[in-house]
């Protein structure tokens, strides 16, 4: 099946036309600075090399009419696409499963739009947009939150009063659902089933992890929003709650300027006063920066500790996997990571490690207790299975 697969932020869209059975990519690309001056859209198919066209982009309407006419102009009009794949961050209570477009499941990414009011509300401005535009292509909704929603009770739940978290919808929703599902699945196959307890380390800009267990997910590190957890590119991760009350009372700072500072303004970025890049970061440790240094240190030491809080909702581990764009790319962040989890039996070869590759590989020595895999994520393709089940 040919689906296009959408996934719109405040002032970008980014698409992707790919075939479900044979996997290929047709075309893609990004809609960026949509409603600012400047906006351009940058394009590939066939695996070619990225064009830049400027266009202008007032609004989505005009991106998602633009990305049309370049997959028109490609060879693919509005006929030969078959479906519509949406991503969404925050599905809250309504999508335990990623659901076809309809008034109503358009209406609840709406209502839960206050948990992600800065992706759910142009998301669903998106969908309503293609469903206008397009009314023969279906439309599917695949929300970031939908795998972590089965989450054992005491795993979600905060230690809140019952009356606030009932009427807010407060509880850990995670994120990053539909790459560590991906991982799943990818791992599973790889290892001819051979896996049982997995935590799935999604490193990137924003990272979590997830303890999946014979397909389920357990526990996830990112919590209401995805502020929570390892420390990220700009975000400061897992921290007291009430540094916000003191940032607040005795630091004289607004609630949206806290909301910024840890945000877009915390995590490696503000630890190695370099770069919120990790490869920037590990070239400042090269240098014999001591903050870039540390930055690396504290980045290894917080994801072995969340990493072995993931084993312990799921009382082991037999597997884990690196991916995004340090899990994938960074021997030496993995090496560090390993490094911190030596004393559970975790050990990396060096050799292995080196590797750099688009097809799941084994970097774990032969005498660890853990099988360590690198495993490319591939949150478009888990998007467009979701939309040929459901409309295929
Ligand atoms: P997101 O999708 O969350 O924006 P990605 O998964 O694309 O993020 O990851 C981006 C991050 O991956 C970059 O900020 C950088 O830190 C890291 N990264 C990408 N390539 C490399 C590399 N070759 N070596 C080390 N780190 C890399």
């Amino acid at each position: 099946m040919r689906v296009l697969v959408i996934n719109a932020g405040s002032s970008s869209l980014k698409y992707q036309l790919l075939d479900t059975k044979t996997q290929e990519v047709y075309a893609k690309g990004n809609c960026e600075r949509i409603g600012i001056d400047g906006s351009f859209v940058g394009h590939e198919e066939d695996g070619g090399e990225r064009q830049r066209l400027e266009v202008a982009l007032p609004d989505h309407k005009h991106a998602i009419k633009h990305v049309f006419e370049i997959l028109d102009a490609a060879g693919f009009d509005e006929g030969k696409i078959e479906g519509i794949g949406h991503r969404v961050v925050q599905g809250g209570w309504y999508f335990p499963e990623s659901k076809v477009v309809t008034d109503e499941t358009l209406g609840w990414v709406r209502e839960v739009a206050p948990l992600a009011p800065l992706h759910n509300y142009v998301e669903a401005d998106v969908i309503e947009i293609c469903r206008e535009m397009f009314p023969s292509i279906g439309n599917v909704i695949v929300a970031d939150t939908s795998f972590h929603y089965g989450m054992p009770e005491k795993a979600w739940r905060y230690a809140l009063p019952r009356h606030v978290v009932d009427k807010l919808h407060i509880r850990k929703y995670g994120a990053h659902g539909t790459s560590h599902r991906y991982i799943w699945r990818r791992t599973s196959e790889f290892l001819r089933g051979d896996v049982h307890k997995l935590v799935s380390c999604h490193l990137g800009s924003g990272a979590s992890l997830s303890a999946i267990q014979d397909g389920h997910d357990m526990d996830t590190t990112m919590g209401l929003t995805p502020l929570d957890g390892l420390i990220m590119g700009t975000r400061c991760g897992s921290i007291d709650p009430a540094t916000v009350f003191y940032l607040n009372r005795v630091g004289g700072y607004s609630i949206d300027e806290i909301d910024t500072m840890m945000n877009k303004q915390s995590g490696l970025l503000a630890l190695s006063a370099v770069s919120s890049d990790s490869r920037d970061i590990e070239e400042g440790m090269n240098r014999g920066d001591a903050n870039c240094t540390l930055a690396l240190d504290m980045f290894y030491y917080r994801t072995g500790q969340l990493i072995a809080e993931m084993a312990q909702a799921m009382h082991g581990f037999d597997t884990m996997v690196f991916t995004a764009g340090i899990g994938e790319n960074s021997s030496t962040m993995r090496m560090g990571i390993a490094r911190e989890l030596a004393w559970l039996g975790v050990r990396v070869d060096e050799t292995s490690n080196a590797v750099r590759s688009d097809e799941p590989y084994a970097i774990s020595a032969d005498d660890s207790a853990v099988k360590v895999l690198v495993v490319p994520t591939n949150e478009e393709l888990m998007i467009a299975l979701d939309v040929e089940e459901l409309l295929g």
